[in-house]
């Protein structure tokens, strides 16, 4: 007997449900399961990450479905959801006993000290303690008098992108930049425009944790290309290479580096770019520490590639963290993707800090490129007395020491904290680097020397 189209259609549905719940009923073992191995590994005391392990199930996936015909760029992302929710999951098992830290929970902690009266030498964050340049001032006393105050378009006022278009690169216009509220936002709107969920963004460790916050937030996985001291912070490009799968969609570069300072030589970087070329890949370059590279510092503008966004801001080398104003440049059609999430989120930076940052474009940093530099030397002297080593940076504000064997991160910070002095724990800046700390040098001379004398009594005293 035929059976009629209505008939034949509810079939199926009911089919497709039966599939749908024994899919979740599956996902929910493997949720268990995955637990289960976060337990494990937690009494173990090893890494959450197998990369070995990830490559496996991988291969193993994308075997399968060219054997069943099914999409494995489609399988590859449901795949990457599963393994972040398992990452998710084991991390949670792990943080229920261990408390996360990083600079900003140090940094609220120091604040909430000096709250309480105690005097802290704040070593941690990564915040110029100078003042912006002159012109910011008058250029905010005249706000209310030209009635600077409105929402403006949300890519930014445009005399402010012409003027970034004009000083970073030949032949941008300023429908290539985006005007964000710091080069953090720039990051998110970056990653939440160009990413879907299951996509994979590869981060270069030691790394500003943000980028693999925000791609974790959005639902995208993270893979994590580890660089070494020993290695002088150089990624190894074949390791990148390898990493790279149908899934992978971006890589996050941050020159010169938060923490170490290292810029990238222009023939790695070379490499980089040809590897993301060959993949079709994003490359998000985060160069807020621009202003402060002490060696040859090699922009990702230079190459003119159609996938890739530079990322800065006026907080580090201005010196105007709380004005909060950063900004993107892209070819027009990222910087329009970026811009819908822009317009979603926060309509447009506000328009008295767009014209403090236009007053600020016109003024060169040098000046601050120059202090900080010979403030990074005096740490690095003082390093070097107190035994610790280290890469010299070549530039930004940090230098990121390796602790004696047997010292880890927490408890030296935590020492510090109680004798004055804040630094960033290294494993803020990836799993592996709890033998290293953080020291910003965004401090006088004197409260650095002072710093690290007591850094030094915490060291000698354990
Ligand atoms: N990128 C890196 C590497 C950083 O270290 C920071 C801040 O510390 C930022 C971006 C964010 O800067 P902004 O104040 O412009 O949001």
């Amino acid at each position: 007997m035929k059976i009629s189209a209505p008939e034949e259609l509810d079939e199926i549905r009911s089919e497709i449900r039966n599939i749908t719940s024994d899919i979740i009923r599956k996902v929910q073992k493997r949720n268990e399961l995955c637990k289960q191995v976060g337990e494990i590994k937690n009494r173990l005391k090893i890494d959450v990450r197998d990369e070995k392990v990830e490559q496996e199930i991988r291969l193993l996936v994308s075997n399968l479905s060219n054997e069943i015909g099914i999409s494995p760029d489609f399988t590859g992302r449901l795949l990457n959801i599963l393994l972040t929710e398992s990452v998710r999951l084991q991390l949670k098992e792990q943080r229920d006993q261990t408390r996360f830290e990083n600079h900003l929970t140090i940094f609220s902690k120091a604040k909430e000290l000096e709250a309480a009266g105690k005097k802290i030498i704040h070593m941690e964050v990564g915040e110029p303690d100078y003042s912006p340049p002159e012109p910011v001032k008058s250029a905010l006393s005249s706000i209310f008098e030209l009635k600077r105050y409105h929402y403006t378009e949300t890519k930014g006022i445009m005399q402010l992108r012409t003027s970034i278009a004009r000083m970073s690169s030949n032949g941008l216009n300023p429908n290539n930049v985006i005007i964000t509220p710091g080069g953090r936002f720039a990051v998110f709107a970056a990653i939440s425009s160009l990413l879907v969920p299951g996509d994979e963004l590869i981060c270069i460790e030691p790394a500003w944790p943000a980028y693999a916050e925000c791609a974790c937030l959005l639902g995208s996985t993270v893979s994590s290309l580890r660089t070494t001291l020993e290695d002088g912070w150089s990624p190894d490009l074949g390791k990148l290479a390898n990493m790279i799968n149908p899934n992978t969609k971006m890589i996050a570069l941050n020159y010169p580096n938060n923490p170490t300072g290292k810029i990238l030589e222009k023939k790695i970087l070379n490499q980089i770019v040809s590897i993301a070329k060959d993949h079709k890949l994003y490359i998000l370059s985060d160069e807020v520490y621009r202003d402060y590279a002490f060696t040859k510092f090699v922009s990702i503008m230079e190459y003119g590639y159609e996938r890739s966004i530079m990322v800065s801001s006026f907080s580090k080398g201005h010196a105007m963290t709380g004005f909060r104003v950063g900004y993107a440049i892209a070819k027009e059609n990222i910087i329009d993707r970026m811009a819908k999430v822009q317009a979603t989120a926060l309509t447009s930076v506000a328009e008295p800090m767009q014209y403090a940052a236009l007053a600020a474009a016109e003024i060169s940093p040098a000046e601050n490129t120059d202090r900080m530099k010979r403030r990074l030397d005096l740490i690095c002297e003082k390093l070097h007395e107190m035994s610790l080593c280290f890469a010299k940076p070549d530039g930004a504000l940090y230098v990121f020491p390796k602790l004696w064997d047997g010292l880890s991160d927490h408890k030296v910070v935590q020492r510090a904290l109680n004798l004055g002095v804040a630094v960033a724990p290294g494993s803020g800046f990836g799993g592996q680097y709890g033998q290293f700390i953080r020291i910003s040098a965004c401090q006088s001379n004197d409260k650095l020397e002072e710093g690290l004398d007591l850094l030094n009594a915490v060291l000698r005293s354990n």
